[in-house]
């Protein structure tokens, strides 16, 4: 596959470049899109590739559509689909211009938990699907931590089950609760992790999370919580990770399809 996909994308020139999605096609789906949109394709390509980077220029519309062999208003067409993806801002005035956006973490977790959200409850995306790859994260997650934590995580993790134990109310035990798994990510020190496990998070906690959820049940939390902790605190990868699948295999029963 990652043969294939090399050789094609050698035999293609930049010029014709169209995206990866269809380079294996035979149907050549390119020719069907409009003009702007294979414009369009052609700026997202060299942005997501790193031939662009973030607070890049663009070079004018007319020098765009010269280089493309499409007109100006094609151009700004093509500029529009990338600015509505967050791609692309275009500053105005003397010194602006259309520059390559800054993609802050918190702006990729929101649009992903929109995604996640709307997917989610039907047959594409399942609740089962979603915790599922909540423990496939998070598992490891909490053997690496185990190994990369630093002590102000570990003073975090204890200050979160103390606040989760004073803590009233399904929302409000519910955020504390998701704030001490949230530092566990944090504590792998892998920055997209966080960005792929927050609004998972988010989605369960406002779809999923079931109403009748008994007071023992956050006891036994807490206790579990503790368990990782301690773990985690003594540096044992493999006891974290037995620990944190343990804990999510109970809490299942606290999410269930609305
Ligand atoms: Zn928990």
């Amino acid at each position: 596959m990652g043969q294939a996909s090399t050789s094609s994308a050698a035999r293609r020139s930049s010029a014709t470049r169209t995206g990866s999605s269809t380079a294996s096609t035979p149907l050549a789906v390119s020719r069907l899109r409009p003009a702007y949109q294979q414009v369009a394709d052609q700026l997202r390509e060299l942005i997501l590739n790193g031939s662009l980077t973030s607070g890049d220029r663009l070079p004018p519309e007319a020098d765009l559509g010269g280089n493309f062999g499409v007109s100006r208003s094609t151009v700004r067409e093509a500029l529009r689909v990338l600015a509505s993806q967050g791609l692309v801002k275009t500053v105005r005035g003397t010194t602006g211009g259309t520059f390559v956006a800054d993609v802050e973490p918190d702006q990729v977790s929101d649009y992903l938990e929109t995604s996640i959200g709307l997917m989610s409850g039907s047959d594409a995306l399942t609740l089962g699907d979603i915790l599922e790859a909540r423990e496939m994260l998070e598992v490891r997650a909490a053997g690496l931590a185990a190994k990369r934590r630093e002590p102000r995580h570990v003073e975090a993790l204890r200050a979160a089950i103390e606040r989760e134990k004073h803590s009233r109310g399904r929302s409000v035990k519910f955020r504390e609760h998701r704030h001490f798994h949230g530092i566990i990510i944090e504590a792998t020190g892998n920055g997209l992790l966080t960005v792929m496990t927050e609004p998972v998070f988010r989605v369960l906690q406002s779809q999923f999370l079931s109403p009748g959820v008994p007071p023992e049940f956050w006891v036994q939390v807490d206790h579990e919580h503790e368990t990782i902790v301690d773990r985690i605190d003594a540096g044992d990868s493999e006891g974290a990770s037995e620990a944190m699948q343990a804990h999510l295999s109970r809490i299942r029963d606290a999410y269930h399809n609305v």
